[in-house]
């Protein structure tokens, strides 16, 4: 993504978002009140290259077909088609349903490594010393998990998008 593409978003949000809102990580969840106006990383991407979610065993049933596009067995993804789960008031299924990189977005495990989604408004509007705090937190919630499962939620981006549009947290990688 160009300067100008950034530059693009973050006056498209500005003009959304005229006050900055709260965000913060519970230990398992972030809350973001961005979200629920926004639903920029749940609807239809602009990108060709589907973005995986991956699930967890414990996710995974009869229903999940229906409830997402699915990759592989293992692994829903957010396309130009959207999300799947995404119905007129958001997110329609239960927490303990939603791909684990969900809760944890605009923080996002690539390469085994944290980083920080640029795109979305709180990477953008959000005090960033709250933001690094914050990525601490989320990267002791991943130290927590099993490390097949770590390994499992970590997708890898071609390294001319993570450079345009992720932030490295500069935290120690899980690899
Ligand atoms: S881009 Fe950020 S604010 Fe928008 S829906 Fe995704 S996580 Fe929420
Ligand atoms: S599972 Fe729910 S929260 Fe996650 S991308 Fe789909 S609609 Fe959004």
């Amino acid at each position: 993504m160009a300067d100008d593409e950034l530059q693009e978003y973050r006056a498209r949000w500005a003009r959304l978002f005229p006050e900055v809102r709260h965000v913060d990580f519970d230990g398992s969840v972030v809350t973001n009140d961005y979200c629920p106006d926004c639903r920029y990383c749940c609807g239809p991407q602009k990108e060709s290259e589907p973005f995986p979610m991956a699930l967890l065993d414990r996710q995974i049933s009869g229903r999940t077909p229906d409830d997402f596009y699915l990759l592989d067995s293992h692994t829903a993804c957010l396309d130009q088609r959207g999300c799947k789960a995404l119905g007129p008031a958001g997110c329609r299924l239960e927490r303990t349903l939603r791909p684990v990189a969900c809760a944890l977005f605009p923080f996002v495990l690539v390469n085994l490594r944290l980083y920080l989604y640029l795109i979305c408004p709180a990477s953008m509007f959000v005090d960033k010393a709250a933001l690094l705090d914050m990525g601490g937190r989320v990267h002791v919630f991943l130290s927590s998990l099993d490390s097949a499962d770590r390994a499992r939620i970590s997708i890898s981006r071609r390294p001319e998008d993570l450079k345009a549009k992720y932030l490295d947290l500069g935290l120690p990688d899980f690899a």
